[in-house]
């Protein structure tokens, strides 16, 4: 007897709303901490009372019926969040747009959004590796474990998934499932798709464990709304040699993912740029819908984090570099990374410990090929290798 448990339910993946949110009222107090506080996130530096007077009672003219409380629930219950705010669908930017717009623009220094334009050029060209004029020193491949190259895309046709349902998540996923079966079997693309709902709970370990799945209970993206309905909807596609890999509605409804171990980032390159090309192709031959992805006038690709939009793109290596560890620390490493338009990350994941490697990627998304986003994690991962080098 479950006792109205459902199976898999697990309240870690509630959505719960920050007491002042859940009643619609400006968490006043938290807010002006988070202000003062040395570290602010951006959702608390734009979110003044002014900006939630504006919008308290707006919701989003798209299919989430987006509000600005749900939307900042993240950054108000977490302050140390960086970002802290997340939309519900692509109309969300828009109309609350005196307070995306200026968070944008914070994160993606540099990028206006009066001025801004999505990137330009076919994705083929802008993903094309014969573009990257910069290589990997000898002594940066020598030290690099793994490269991993990522493009968040969302499903036009859909909210995205903080404003979504259970329903909706499934209906991504099944049309998901027809897309990879599509895919040719004598293609290097070819795979299979496993849905959480239908493999045990040590095959999601093992995927886990090697770096090619999302781990799932993370305290910001359960605020987000992103975990609502887990584990319904969520699967991951994996070809043969689990070098091309798609999240299906971790937090977006697609993280497009090519990976391999060594640094050989041209070659993983490719084989995004392709992969991207058969999903998106994909879609638009299953719903005859042309704009398969989410796209923005302004951005391009939108995704439920500010932070992502653009390109989506996120590459990086993990490279081994345990006497710079030891020596200055993670928090100096990313500085320096920072300075390079690069960021660094503990290599299980997105706020995870730092070992004897870390994980170096772009910073920049947005208002650029991704070629060029390339470049900048291979100037940063050569720069590094140099560092350690010289302890
Ligand atoms: P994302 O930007 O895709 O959300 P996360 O930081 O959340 O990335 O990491 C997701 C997973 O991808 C983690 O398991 C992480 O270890 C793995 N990963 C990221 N970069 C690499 C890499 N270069 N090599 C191997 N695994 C990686
Ligand atoms: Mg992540």
């Amino acid at each position: 007897m479950l006792f109205g448990k459902k199976p898999g339910y697990d309240p870690d993946y509630d959505l719960k709303l920050e007491e002042s949110l859940a009643e619609n009222k400006y968490p006043a107090e938290k807010m002006a901490a988070a202000r003062a506080a040395e570290h602010t996130s951006l959702c608390a530096q734009v979110c003044t009372p002014e900006v939630w007077d504006k919008y308290k009672d707006v919701v989003s003219s798209g299919p989430a019926k987006w509000t600005l409380a749900r939307a900042i629930n993240t950054g108000v219950m977490y302050p140390d969040s960086f970002v802290g705010c997340h939309a519900g669908d692509r109309e969300s930017y828009d109309d609350f747009k005196d307070f995306f717009y200026p968070v944008i623009e914070k994160y993606h220094t540099g990028f206006s959004m009066k001025e801004g334009s999505p990137p330009q050029g076919t994705p083929s060209e802008r993903m094309d590796p014969a573009r990257i004029t910069v290589d990997l020193s000898d002594s940066a491949k020598g030290k690099i474990a793994s490269t991993r190259i990522r493009i968040a895309r969302n499903l036009s046709m859909f909210p995205l998934n903080p404003g979504g349902s259970r329903e909706s998540r499934e209906q991504v996923a099944g049309l998901m499932a027809k897309v990879y079966a599509r895919i040719p079997a004598d293609s290097d693309l070819a795979g299979e798709f496993f849905l959480h709902t239908d493999i045990s709970e040590a095959k999601r370990q093992e995927l886990i464990d090697d770096h090619f799945l999302f781990r799932g209970k993370d305290r910001m993206q359960a605020a987000s709304g992103y975990h609502q309905h887990w584990p319904h909807g969520r699967g991951v596609y994996l070809n043969r040699a689990k070098t091309f890999i798609n999240w299906v509605n971790e937090g977006d409804h697609l993280r497009i993912i090519s990976m391999e171990m060594g640094g050989d980032v041209k070659a993983v390159f490719e084989r995004l740029s392709a992969g991207a090309k058969v999903i998106e192709e994909g879609v638009k031959a299953i719903t005859g819908i042309d704009e398969a992805f989410m796209m923005h006038p302004k951005f391009g690709a939108v995704t439920c984090c500010p932070s992502n939009i653009g390109t989506g793109m996120r590459g990086s290596v993990h490279i081994m570099v345990p006497k710079l560890i030891k020596t200055i620390g993670f928090e100096a490493i990313d500085r320096l990374c920072r300075d390079r338009n690069c960021q660094a990350r503990g290599t299980t994941g997105e706020h995870s410990e730092v070992l004897d490697r870390i994980d170096v990627s772009n910073w920049r998304r947005i208002g650029l090929p991704e070629y060029e986003l390339v470049e900048d994690m291979i100037r940063c991962a050569n720069f590094l290798a140099d560092e350690e080098d010289k302890l």
